[in-house]
């Protein structure tokens, strides 16, 4: 049952890094049936889409066959979950089956997710149900169409068996690609064995993959902390701005390479609320979307912590500058999303500019005082700056607010062809996932089809969709996740 040339795998993460991982197989799944496969992103990796249709292509994306040359391993980490440290946590239900390289000569990590119990599970059956995996799928799968580092998905599989829930549910596993799964936990992992050479280690292997520029800096360390605040700060920006909430962001579902990662609890904002929660777990709001660029930093200076030995032999020394390196997220951070928003509003203005990034305050203020839905909320300021305010007019209850916004808006010259580029249409509406979800869970795959054809072109408005573009209705209620 040897594979050849179908998936030509290295193992770079579990020999580099066997203090990282464990080796590990895939549970068995007794009827395993391709339920969503991504051909482009498989032909991105130079897989043929055919062979991974049929039998064998189901077996390969459960792990139940193993690429020739494949040593698939369950990979350590630790973290801090809601800002209580767990040294133990690891891939509970997953696998790294090992790294691919794609058209573009980069290693691409292949992953299942849902492959059964793993020397990491703890109380956990090791499993994932159908419904989650299909919404990890859309969901990453819309991050990426609106141009946000996300962790991609390439297929998901049914495994023919019940997963025990609250009901019983269809059995699933994503196969799941990514430039890397390693996390701020996985360093956390590495410093507290106290072995200061297997984080010099992570560190090289972390800078090899993602941040190649840190090898040649004076401190290489240090240059790996400032390039991991670049890309965490930049990524965060882009969730603010599309009226993304991660959900769980503890420090295991935080990367290096500054992709997303995770999607459990995740959700875009609609009424916009800078106190918008949706995770059932999140009861004190700790990962709620306002406060998501405030724990990044705060995760990044847990990761700090783990590179500090690496950072300069004198403790004090490596805590100033580390300290001085971290400060650089906010500053970044800033003028990510203000750079975003000002091209969200139109106006290609410098972020510096302080009566433009006045008017993107007032605006948001206006959108938060009338609770008015993020994604058609900027849609209708398209509109308005193509001469038609009266979308943008209904949906606010303040208009001599809007109205004096507008005018002075207006003075500026927003630019409507920058603001269609930055503005999506469609993003996963949360009742839209829901129903498609259900749906599939119920084995009618149609609506979810629909549903990726839809979030796959998310700038590009076309007609018959106007229900893709809306809000859920007032009956779809609060909305919660689970995870
Ligand atoms: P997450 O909140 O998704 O980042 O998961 C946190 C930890 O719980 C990770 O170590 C997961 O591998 C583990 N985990 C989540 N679900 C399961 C499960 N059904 N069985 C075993 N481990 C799990
Ligand atoms: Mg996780
Ligand atoms: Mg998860």
């Amino acid at each position: 049952t040897s594979t050849p040339e179908v998936l030509p795998i290295a193992n770079r993460f579990a020999t580099e890094l066997p203090e990282l991982s464990l080796p590990w197989q895939a549970e068995d799944a007794p009827d395993p049936r391709l339920l969503v496969l991504n051909e482009p992103l498989a032909d991105e990796l130079g897989i043929e889409p055919a062979t991974l249709r049929g039998v064998t292509g189901a077996r390969l994306l459960t792990g139940n066959l193993a690429p020739v040359g494949a040593t698939p391993v369950a990979q350590a980490y630790a973290g801090h979950q809601f800002g209580g440290y767990s040294p133990r946590l690891g891939d509970g239900r997953a696998l790294l089956v090992g790294e691919l390289t794609d058209r573009d000569g980069n290693l691409r990590d292949l992953h299942l997710k849902g492959s059964g119990r793993t020397p990491f599970s703890r109380g956990g059956d090791g499993r994932a149900a159908v419904g989650p995996m299909l919404r990890e799928y859309v969901i990453s799968e819309a991050m990426h169409a609106l141009r946000i580092p996300t962790t991609r998905s390439l297929a998901v599989v049914a495994t023919g068996r019940a997963v025990r829930r609250e009901t019983d549910l269809p059995g699933a596993v994503l196969a799941r690609v990514a430039s890397s799964h390693l996390r701020v936990g996985s360093f956390q992992y590495a410093a507290a064995t106290g072995d200061v050479e297997l984080v010099r280690r992570l560190a090289d292997h972390a800078i090899s993959r993602h941040h190649p520029g840190a090898a040649r800096a004076e401190n290489p360390a240090l240059a790996l902390l400032e390039a991991v605040a670049t890309v965490q700060a930049d990524l965060v920006a882009r969730w603010m701005l599309v009226g993304f909430v991660h959900g769980v962001m503890n420090t295991d579902n935080m990367t290096i390479s500054g992709e997303t990662i995770d999607y459990g609890p995740c959700a875009f904002m609609e009424a916009f609320d800078p106190a918008t929660v949706y995770s059932s777990i999140d009861t004190g709001g700790r990962y709620a979307y306002g406060n998501q660029p405030l724990v990044a930093e705060w995760n990044l200076a847990r990761f700090a912590e783990t590179l500090l030995p690496l950072v300069a032999d004198d403790q004090d020394r490596a805590v100033e500058l580390a300290t001085k390196t971290l400060g650089t997220f906010r500053s970044r951070y800033g003028a990510s999303y203000a750079t975003g928003l000002l091209a969200k509003i139109g106006l290609a203005s410098d972020p510096d500019d302080a009566v433009a990034a006045d008017l993107g305050d007032q605006l948001l203020a206006l959108l938060h005082a009338n609770r008015v839905d993020w994604t058609s909320g900027f849609r209708a300021l398209v509109d308005a700056a193509r001469g038609d305010a009266e979308p943008l007019r209904g949906l606010v209850v303040d208009l001599p607010g809007l109205d004096t916004w507008l005018a002075r808006w207006r003075e500026h010259g927003p630019d409507a062809d920058l603001m269609d580029r930055t503005n999506p249409v469609y993003v996963p509406r949360n009742h839209l996932v829901e129903e498609a979800l259900d749906a599939a869970t119920a084995g009618d795959l149609e609506p979810f089809h629909q549903l990726l054809d839809v979030i796959h072109h998310p700038f590009h408005e076309r007609p018959g969709l106007e229900r893709f573009a809306q809000p859920a209705p007032q009956d779809f209620g609060r909305y919660t996740t689970y995870c």
